[in-house]
């Protein structure tokens, strides 16, 4: 059994609002959002981080951005602009460890990052 948060997100195991899911990806809602739009996309595929990325793994995260296209289109944000944010080890501030795509808008972002 994997002992990963979003591998059990994935699992229906810890509830979640999951606004898209594939064969691929999955997609919910922040449990903690900051703008009013803020979805992880994550790989059905237990992958730790960027760092772990395999060379078959290309197409995975092509469709991971895909996704955040169709889902910020689906949200309301295409126009309006919004932020694509992967956080990678411990300087990134990643605090789950399976690969995520945050998707954030609804507002003017701050600067500098985040
Ligand atoms: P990271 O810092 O690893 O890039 O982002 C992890 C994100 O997962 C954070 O934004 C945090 O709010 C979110 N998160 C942590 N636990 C849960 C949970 O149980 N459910 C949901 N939906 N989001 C979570
Ligand atoms: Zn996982």
């Amino acid at each position: 059994m994997c002992d990963c948060l979003f591998c059990k997100i994935i699992a229906g195991e810890i509830p979640s609002e999951v606004v898209y899911e594939d064969e691929q990806v999955t997609a919910f809602r922040d449990i903690n959002p900051v703008a009013p739009t803020h979805i992880l996309i994550i790989p059905n595929k237990h992958i730790a981080s960027i760092n772990e990325l395999t060379p078959e793994d290309e197409s995975l995260v092509g469709h991971l951005f895909a996704a955040a296209k169709d889902l910020a289109k689906q949200e309301g944000i295409a126009e309006s602009g919004y932020r694509l944010i992967i956080n990678v080890g411990p300087h990134g501030g990643q605090e789950i460890y399976h690969l995520h795509l945050h998707l954030i808008g609804g507002h003017k972002m701050r600067h500098p990052m985040g």
